[in-house]
């Protein structure tokens, strides 16, 4: 039998919600337990009796996931990895650029990554500039060893709207993306520049169109990507705004979810440091 958020609260839980166990009440408490794996001991009002006979059906409903949070880039890291493990090292340069070196008898894959280098070595990547990489990051780089293909950049642009397969991920890339750079960067050019200069981006000028700037960034060697800003007009009433233009081969490298965590990482990582 398995024992619910409800369960727990109705038929072993005091209601009195005293708040001793950290929690303002009896049922978010329960949530806890029976979401996250918290331990029912600590509850002090419960014998270690009703504890453990309780603990063995939790461990039970554990095991199997049931109800238990799912921690997406948990999930995601270990799909990104077993689709990594099957490739061979060997193709890497071939296919993403970079290049693989013999440290201490072993082959370690140097890919630059914007300003940085990852070295990958068995699927554990570290950076040169020893920056820890988020959860999200590792899986677009995973997916991107397991998936990138020998294409090289064309020169033709497009909108994330115009890749194929976008529409349900649309909204990730204006909300988490676009937006948060518009938002840090209204009215502050200077700031947006040497950000941008600091993640090894280069002003565009080519490709910038009606923008008021434009960089172009090396994700990776394959993989570049262009940042077009509009800065706010008072006058005109226009708020500032951001848009990510991709290589067409772009998705030959990272299927489209990775390229929404790649262009969330590049927000981040510009406009972390004006907050
Ligand atoms: S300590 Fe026990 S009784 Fe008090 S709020 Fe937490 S679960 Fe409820």
């Amino acid at each position: 039998m398995a024992l619910s958020v409800v369960d727990l609260y109705r038929d072993i839980l005091p209601k009195t919600n005293c708040g001793e166990c950290g929690h303002p009440t009896c049922i978010a408490f329960a949530g806890q337990v029976v979401a996250d794996g918290l331990s029912l001991s600590e509850c002090p009002y419960l014998s270690a009796e009703t504890v453990e006979r309780c603990t063995v059906e939790l461990k039970e409903q554990y095991a199997k996931g049931k109800w238990v949070r799912r921690d997406m880039a948990e999930d995601a890291l270990a799909w990104a990895r077993e689709r990594a493990s099957n490739m061979d090292p060997a193709t890497f340069p071939a296919r993403l650029g970079g290049e693989l070196i013999m440290e201490e008898g072993r082959p370690v894959f140097h890919l630059p990554y914007f300003a940085d280098t990852l070295r990958i070595r068995e699927l554990a990547i570290a950076t040169r500039t020893e920056i820890p990489l988020t959860r999200w990051e590792q899986v677009f780089i995973l997916n991107h060893l397991a998936q990138g293909g020998t294409t090289s950049p064309t020169g033709k642009w497009k909108g994330f709207i115009e890749l194929p397969n976008t529409t349900s991920k649309i909204k990730n890339m204006v909300d988490s993306v676009e937006n948060p750079i518009s938002k840090a960067f209204s009215d502050n050019l200077l700031l947006l520049k040497e950000r941008a200069l600091d993640l090894g981006g280069i002003v565009e000028t080519e490709h910038a169109g009606s923008a008021d700037i434009a960089f172009r960034f090396f994700a990776f060697p394959k993989v570049p990507v262009i940042l077009l800003f509009w800065d706010a007009d008072v006058d005109e009433g226009f708020e500032a705004k951001a848009k990510l233009m991709f290589d067409e081969t772009v998705t030959d490298h990272l299927d489209i979810e990775s390229i929404v965590f790649l262009g969330e990482e590049l927000a981040r990582r510009l406009v972390e440091s004006t907050s």
